[in-house]
């Protein structure tokens, strides 16, 4: 997934995270719902719609991309 942006987002909850980056676990705001735009390994666009843990796992690794940790 690269280049990745997220286009819509619902279905806010509170999440409860642990990061290879950080000691312990931190309380985070999560969406249930997110709708992503990326580019695949053969550079082409796509968008697509991610719910509950692949969706926490991107709004986390997205974070990292912006340098925010937890
Ligand atoms: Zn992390």
């Amino acid at each position: 997934m690269f280049n990745p942006e997220i286009l819509k987002k619902s279905g806010p909850y509170e999440a409860e995270e642990g990061c290879l980056s950080l000691g312990g676990t931190r309380k985070t705001k999560r969406w249930q719902s997110i709708k992503v735009q990326y580019q695949n390994r053969e550079f082409q666009t796509r968008i697509k719609t991610f719910t509950g843990f692949p969706a926490q796992i991107i709004q986390h690794e997205l974070n990292h991309c912006d340098g925010i940790l937890i």
